[in-house]
């Protein structure tokens, strides 16, 4: 009994100094508060051993239109979001796979897959997605998924400890698989609510880098009428329909006005 409350308590003040050292932080445009527990740096680390091995196991497409776009798009973007991640040195990779889909990892790691360009066939359509996966980046919504799973994880392991008595292995092996679970968190699909505060950011992101957000309508109507032929991969963890396209109308006043700002003020030249 003195070993489990020795622990439990244990448990409780590393779960507290972490909320205490990271804790929250606010997300730019939003201003949203958000949980951020992790190390950016490590989590950083971690993606780009990832992006990396996707490297080596997906083919890389040799495209020289998708690619020079990719570059393009991306780099504008990035340029934008320059005060928000002054030391990020972005990747932007178009992978060569036929299914429709992007992603962005911790530490500015992009991905495009080749099957994308089917519906982004413009570049303010190829905006939108860059925008959308810089802005996931930006709103350092991976490290908040882990920070959610590292306090599911500590919560139900401060559970276990408290329901038994547990031997040294025991504790041991829950710790293992505790730590197992946080490493894969930022490789799982962002949740509803990132995924419309991705929506958001990255519709005024595009906007300031000279590219219509109205094509973020097209977009994500096109991706509907897509998805009634089978549900493409990019729709499946970033879920669509009218409720995303509302959010956006709602926000488009705002992002004209400043797509129009600027357009005048830069010339659209990065
Ligand atoms: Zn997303």
């Amino acid at each position: 009994m003195k070993i489990y409350a020795t622990t439990f308590r244990r448990v409780g003040l590393i779960l507290l100094s972490l909320l205490l050292l990271a804790g929250c932080a606010t997300v730019p445009e939003t201003g949203r508060s958000a949980l951020r527990l992790m190390p950016e740096a490590q989590l950083e680390s971690m993606a780009g051993a990832s992006f990396a091995q996707m490297r080596r196991d997906i083919p890389v497409s040799n495209n020289p239109d998708y690619n020079r776009r990719v570059q393009n798009v991306g780099q504008r973007i990035a340029h934008v979001v320059r005060n928000d991640l002054p030391d990020t040195q972005w990747e932007f990779v178009v992978f060569d796979d036929d299914s429709i889909n992007a992603f962005a990892m911790p530490g500015g790691y992009v991905g495009v897959f080749t099957g994308m360009f089917r519906i982004a066939e413009t570049d303010d359509e190829l905006a939108v997605v860059m925008g959308h996966e810089v802005a996931h980046v930006v709103a350092r919504h991976g490290n908040e998924r882990v920070s959610q799973q590292l306090l599911i994880g500590g919560a139900g392991m401060a559970l276990m400890l408290g329901t038994r008595n547990m031997d040294r292995t025991d504790r041991e092996l829950i710790l293992a698989a505790f730590g197992a679970g946080s490493t894969i968190g930022f490789l799982l699909p962002y949740s509803r609510h990132h995924e419309a505060e991705a929506d958001e950011m990255g519709l005024f992101y595009m906007a300031r880098a000279g590219y219509d957000p109205r094509a973020a309508i097209t977009f994500w109507q096109k991706m509907d009428a897509e998805s009634r032929g089978g549900v493409p991969e990019f729709l499946s963890t970033h879920p669509s329909g009218t409720t995303r396209i509302r959010l956006l109308q709602s926000l488009m006043p705002r992002a004209l006005a400043e797509y129009e700002r600027g357009i005048q003020t830069h010339t659209r030249v990065y």
